[in-house]
């Protein structure tokens, strides 16, 4: 299936330690693509995973709360895989607390980092995409991890629906600027997926039993059920598609 082909591209994947990010990196390293694990937290588990599937796996650490390192992330990618074809702006974190009691630290952490970091190190691969497509012959591909709570409200996250809703609205702009310019922009929006960052809500009885009996499928996904559709999104087969936010959640929304 050589649409689906990533052999030869590099693939840059944030927060690729743990979870999802994890999942989606070997997808791509098994579809044929090397990848820059970029991230605070040393991705070594995820690093020997790509390279049993003998790819190349580069770690490359940034702290993704402020702006600071998107540059240069975009920098140490292309001097050590010598390229950057796709970007999975996928680390994130979540705060929970009432709206009434919210903070603005709360606030300007999950912002910063989910959304913020997201368009400013997408512009930075994206320059390099723009100006490169010429030379390299194939479509840049950015794919930004949203949420159903770019759909939804949720409660008790005002800052993470904030932010995940602007994904979602970034997406699309990203998308209208760029599709001319060799660029697809698009998002995934996972469902309900077991990792560190829904351990209070699969720890929480009530919560875990209300979300598990409106998930038509029945069960949590796993990080390795995002990893499909994240090859797909990176392949010359979604060359057509822009500005789409892909839900990936069991059913969720179709219920
Ligand atoms: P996770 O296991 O907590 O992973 C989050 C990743 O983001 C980790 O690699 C983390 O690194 C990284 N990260 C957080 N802050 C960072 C920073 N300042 N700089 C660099 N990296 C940072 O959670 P996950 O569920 O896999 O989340 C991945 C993405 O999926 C997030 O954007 C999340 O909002 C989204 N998502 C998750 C679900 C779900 O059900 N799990 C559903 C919808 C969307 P450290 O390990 O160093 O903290």
């Amino acid at each position: 299936m050589s649409v689906f082909d990533l052999t030869g591209r590099v693939a840059v994947v944030t927060g690729a330690n743990t979870g999802i990010g994890q999942g989606i990196a070997v997808a791509l390293a098994e579809a044929g693509a090397d990848v820059a694990a970029v991230g605070r937290t040393p991705a070594e588990e995820t690093a020997a995973k790509v390279r049993a599937l003998g790819r190349k796996c580069e770690l490359v650490g940034a702290d993704l709360s402020t702006i600071a390192p998107v540059q240069s992330v975009v920098d140490q990618v292309l001097a050590s895989l010598g390229g950057l074809d796709i970007l999975i702006n996928n680390a994130g974190i979540i705060r929970r607390a009432d709206s009434v009691d919210f903070t603005e630290e709360d606030w300007d952490a999950v912002v910063d980092t989910n959304l913020k970091s997201v368009f400013f190190l997408s512009q930075a691969a994206g320059r390099h995409m723009i100006a490169h497509r010429e030379a390299t012959g194939r479509r840049g591909k950015i794919i930004n991890i949203a949420s159903m709570l770019s759909f939804q409200g949720g409660i008790r996250v005002p800052s993470y629906t904030a932010s995940k809703s602007g994904v979602a609205g970034l997406t699309k702009l990203l998308a209208c600027e760029w599709a001319a310019k060799g660029v697809n922009v698009n998002a995934i929006a996972p469902g309900y997926i077991a990792t560190n960052n829904t351990a209070a809500l699969q720890e929480d009885e009530t919560r875990n039993r209300q979300i598990m009996e409106r998930i038509p499928e029945g069960r949590w996904g796993a990080p390795s059920d995002i990893g499909g559709a994240a090859v797909f999104l990176s392949s010359s087969a979604a060359d057509y598609v822009q500005g789409h936010v892909l839900a990936v959640d069991g059913g969720w929304l179709a219920r």
